[in-house]
């Protein structure tokens, strides 16, 4: 198991991050409330019979909670050590986990939401999974977008390697943070993909950690082109094979994802890497009490878990951030204290807590000098029109 250093979304004593790795079915990580155990289903689907049993598993190993993560993942949280294992083989018996350790490690790829059975990010997704050990040796935190559909859809979705259409129907590998990758047709998009792997770790891209953070150039001698500007949230949706159904913060209870399912006739769910699952097949009454809009101000605001889940907060955050997301222009991000958890960077209102008030900073990250201080959450609702 993974050993905890670090803090993640919400926060130390909600989640430890560990650095350097990412955790996995096989190596779960401890937080606050018992381990959490990442689930990255293939394709990021799961048909109805798993999507239930993924439910009933939750809620018999662990507390019942799930996140949905910012790369398309689920995580089954407050699973109890000893039940570490039996979850697992349940998982892998489903079909949701790797029986190999090393396989499961490696799989971090994330597809566009809106693929459709045989296309290029379906059939490129298989053949990646299909020839991973291909790839060398790479740090731990590496990650691959699929993202093949008319034009890119997951470009604000962390990934390491991309694969994104271009110009005159051409697909591109590219690594992430350069405006151009590698050109490639679907042939040969997961030899190029591999190209680039090796490129990145013959220039020392091991020790960057992160594609993002290493500088090397890209190698003259092969051409480079740049993938089509980036398709909207709602625009990929309209083309995705059922309705989106978001939960603030990523944050869904066990029972609730079973009751959509009986509920909603959907036949499988997608994962998407924005707070919110695609109900295949289901009917939009069906999915009462879910977000239906991707741009609804309540899937966009930050808040960490706060008090009492976290015992360094002296203020609740979730219920205010929901309450002030339609009223407060731009980002939002609302900290139980100055770590600033869910947030690393910096928010366009930025909200701390400290001693049972909080600190309104603007264009800043939680514990920045703020523009006012010791404010009631009642200040702060008349303050941006929402009491
Ligand atoms: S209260 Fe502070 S430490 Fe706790 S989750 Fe929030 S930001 Fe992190």
């Amino acid at each position: 198991m993974l050993k905890a250093d670090a803090s993640p979304q919400d926060g130390p004593h909600a989640t430890h991050i560990v650095r350097g790795a990412c955790p996995t079915t096989w190596h779960p990580m401890e937080a606050g409330d018992g381990w959490l155990v990442r689930v990255r289903p293939p394709q990021g689907r799961l048909r109805a019979a798993q999507a239930a049993a993924l439910c009933e598993a939750a809620q018999r190993f662990g507390n019942g909670l799930l996140d949905l993560t910012n790369r398309a993942a689920l995580q089954i949280r407050g699973v109890a050590e000893a039940n570490c294992p039996a979850l697992r083989d349940r998982l892998i018996a489903d079909g949701l986990a790797e029986a190999d350790p090393d396989r499961e490690a490696r799989l971090n790829l994330v597809l566009t939401p809106d693929w459709h059975s045989g296309d290029d990010s379906d059939r490129l997704a298989h053949e990646l999974r299909r020839r991973i050990g291909e790839l060398p040796p790479l740090p731990a935190k590496i990650g691959f977008a699929i993202d093949a559909g008319p034009a890119p859809a997951l470009t604000d979705c962390p990934a390491d390697f991309r694969i994104e259409r271009s110009e005159g129907d051409m697909l591109i590998a590219r690594p992430d943070g350069r405006s151009q990758g590698l050109p490639a047709r679907p042939e040969t998009a997961i030899d190029t993909l591999i190209v680039l792997a090796r490129w990145f770790v013959k220039t020392g891209g091991r020790d960057a950690g992160r594609v993002g953070r290493h500088t090397a150039s890209l190698p003259a001698t092969l051409a480079r082109i740049a993938p089509l500007p980036p398709r909207s949230r709602a625009e990929t949706l309209r083309d995705a094979p059922g309705p989106f159904a978001g939960v603030p913060f990523g944050r869904i209870e066990a029972g609730a994802l079973a009751g959509l399912l009986e509920r909603s006739g959907a036949t499988a769910l997608r994962l998407t890497p924005w707070r919110g699952l695609i109900a295949e097949g289901a009917t939009a009454d069906g999915l009462a009490g879910w977000i239906g809009d991707p741009a609804d101000p309540r899937l966009h605001v930050d808040a960490c878990a706060g008090a009492p889940a976290c015992p360094q907060a002296s203020v609740e955050t979730r219920a205010l951030a929901l309450r002030l997301a339609p009223h407060v222009e731009g980002s939002l991000h609302v900290s139980g204290c100055g770590k600033g958890c869910a947030r690393p960077g910096p928010a366009d209102t930025v909200l701390t807590g400290r001693e049972g008030h909080f600190d309104l900073a603007r264009t800043a990250r939680a514990g920045a000098p703020p523009e006012r201080r010791g404010l009631a959450p009642a200040d702060l609702l008349s303050l941006f029109g929402a009491a």
